[in-house]
């Protein structure tokens, strides 16, 4: 096989970031992979071999000779392009079945659990998958014709795909990026170097970072910038100010059409001071330039502050299934000691806390254990203590002091971990703990798996399994688990 050979390939699965996956066999009868972005399962296309592997390769997608039955336009003219919504061209019921299928897969293949569909509930999808996220982050640059560009990085690039509107962000975004364009080619027409310039590091504005409060209607738009101030000039800021309050009011006057209905008001604008050559978006300072240093929004009825360098769920229509999913799973009846491993700001330990007699959260990032001890008390919530320190560190140590107090010992553990899932070694403390149950909120479904298989060979049992979809139209794919131990 070589570069640019065409083949003709049936398409028979998905791969994790959503490709098809063909299989040619070779003159030895090996059986060869060929990854095509963009192909569906069940659907022959010829595909352009691009790159070709010791056992795989990667194709372009060229020709659907025979399209699949669920593929559908995506509704984003950019969706092939972007590296946002690798799922658009598939109907939405058969995304949220292959969601489901991935958990399934992992907890039979990974997990050793057999029948695993068994103990899945039925997936929740959004009966809108559309506008439905509370933070964007644009990268702006500047193009070969000198015009500024506003959008989405290119899937595993850093080109900038220009875009007027995003389909799954807040439909705010629309009117800000119609208004902020504009400024953003005045200052860069009249200063030179006011728009990032990645390759050589020069240059101001590098991204554009935006929130919207979904229940209060508060909005937050903060500047990443490559320097100390927007001091370019003091009409700069205010002419800043006028394109945001535009944006904001023809909002107003259109929110009718779309899912939420209702209006927005500008909260909180901010630059964030990022001079570094890195990857990372987010600098470690902000200064305010107008209004409050954060806003607020709601999960159920549990308030939250939420600064721009806040981690804050994306999804809130869907984390608040999860999170009465997770509150459910763990069945409290006002009595119980919880721990909240893994607690962020504290979002799952204040959920419980109404239920629970105490919860202790730990959570590795000092910011983010000072937000959860600000958002209990924003919500007179006493019964909660959190813990700043690696959960594999701080539980052991914990345990070891306090074990044989009494009423120490964890009726539930709740644990949601980021993508490389659970430290073995907090495993091994929790299975030390006893508690009756644990409830796994999970955003990877192979290292879910691989932790439970480890959890059932310590006395845990495989109760339920929750699917809800948080991320519409991305390969992420978010779980809830409940375990319960054997022998009580
Ligand atoms: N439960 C929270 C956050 C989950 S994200 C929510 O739903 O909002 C996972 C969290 O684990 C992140 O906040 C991350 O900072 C934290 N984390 C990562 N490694 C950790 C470790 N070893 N010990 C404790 N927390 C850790």
């Amino acid at each position: 096989m070589n570069k640019n050979d065409i083949y003709e390939i049936k398409i028979d699965d998905l791969g994790n970031d959503g490709e098809g996956i063909g299989h040619l066999s070779t003159e030895d009868k090996k059986s060869f992979a060929v990854f095509v972005k963009d192909a569906l399962v069940g659907e022959l296309v010829r595909v352009r071999i691009l790159k070709v592997k010791k056992n795989y390769a990667y194709g372009r997608l060229e020709e659907i000779i025979k399209p699949s039955p669920d593929r559908v336009q995506p509704v984003c003219p950019e969706a092939r392009r972007c590296g946002g919504c690798l799922l658009m061209h598939m109907s939405y019921e058969m995304e949220l079945e292959y969601k489901w299928n991935k958990v399934r897969e992992c907890l039979e293949r990974i997990g050793g659990i057999v029948n695993a569909g068994s103990y899945m509930e039925k997936i929740e999808g959004m009966d809108n998958p559309y506008f439905f996220r509370n933070k964007m982050q644009f990268p702006v640059g500047v193009n070969r014709d000198g015009r500024v560009t506003m959008g989405f990085f290119a899937q595993r690039t850093h080109s900038i795909i220009d875009l007027d509107k995003c389909y799954i962000g807040h439909p705010l975004n629309e009117y800000l990026i119609k208004h902020l364009k504009p400024w953003l080619q005045r200052w860069q027409d009249r200063t030179g170097g006011f728009i990032y310039n990645e390759m050589a590091h020069e240059g101001l504005v590098r991204h554009i970072l935006t929130r919207v409060g979904f229940k209060t209607g508060e909005v937050m738009v903060c500047l990443v910038i490559n320097g100390d101030s927007l001091n370019v000039s003091k009409d700069a800021a205010d002419e800043l100010m006028s394109a945001l309050n535009r944006g904001v009011d023809e909002y107003n006057e259109h929110f009718m059409e779309y899912p939420l209905q209702s209006r927005v008001r500008l909260a909180s604008v901010s630059i964030n001071i990022n001079r570094d050559k890195t990857n990372r978006i987010m600098g470690d300072r902000c200064k305010i330039l107008w209004g409050n240093d954060c806003i607020s929004d709601y999960i159920g009825d549990i308030k939250f502050n939420i600064s721009p360098m806040s981690f804050f769920q994306v999804n809130p229509i869907q984390t608040k299934i999860l999170y009465d999913k997770a509150v459910d799973y763990a069945g409290l009846s006002g009595n119980e000691n919880v721990w909240d491993m893994y607690c962020g700001i504290g979002t799952i330990s204040l959920a419980l806390a109404k239920n629970a007699h105490m919860v202790y959260g730990v959570e590795i990032v000092p910011q983010a254990i000072e937000d959860a001890r600000n958002n209990a008390d924003l919500n007179a919530i006493s019964n909660v203590e959190f813990f700043c320190g690696k959960a594999e560190e701080v539980v052991p140590r914990f345990y070891e002091e306090r074990r044989n107090d009494a009423g120490s010992r964890p009726d539930v553990v709740v644990v949601d971990p980021p993508r490389k899932g659970c430290d073995q070694t907090l495993l091994d403390t929790i299975s030390r703990m006893k508690p009756d149950k644990i409830v796994y909120v999970s955003c990877d479904p192979a290292t879910l798996a691989r932790d439970i298989k480890i959890l059932t060979e310590k006395g845990f049992e495989l109760k339920k399994v929750g699917v809800v979809d948080q991320f519409c139209h991305s390969c992420h794919v978010e779980s809830v688990v409940l375990l319960q131990r054997k022998n009580m």
